[in-house]
């Protein structure tokens, strides 16, 4: 299950930019996933609550997680069409063709986390 090192790199992250901002702790995480991430938001969930009751972190151990969902999104190459992909590689539903380009919904990011 690679969620546990993601939220370990999220975790770490998180509390690199608490440090600089003098945050102690940190109660709120808020994440963007994408539907065609891989990384699957059941995971990442049970990934923070192991990692929220370690002391050695900067979660709290009521920390909360919330995840928002992105749905994935590509353009045609050829007809610059917008349209909705079930994977990652892609039909254009105009042209029929593999040509769909990627554009949102690939990737995860940290939106914003509340400290106290
Ligand atoms: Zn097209």
């Amino acid at each position: 299950m690679h969620e546990m090192a993601l939220m370990g790199e999220i975790v770490q992250l998180i509390e690199q930019d608490a440090q600089k901002k003098k945050v102690k702790c940190v109660k709120k995480v808020e994440l963007v996933v994408g539907t065609l991430s891989n990384a699957l938001p059941d995971a990442l969930r049970f990934a923070f609550d192991v990692y929220k009751i370690q002391e050695d972190n900067c979660l709290t151990t009521d920390a909360e997680l919330i995840i928002h969902m992105e749905q994935a999104k590509a353009i045609c190459t050829i007809c610059g069409k917008e349209y909705e992909p079930v994977t990652k590689i892609s039909q254009c539903p105009t042209c029929l063709l593999p040509s769909g380009k990627m554009v949102a919904g690939e990737t995860f990011r940290i939106l914003a986390y509340e400290g106290g």
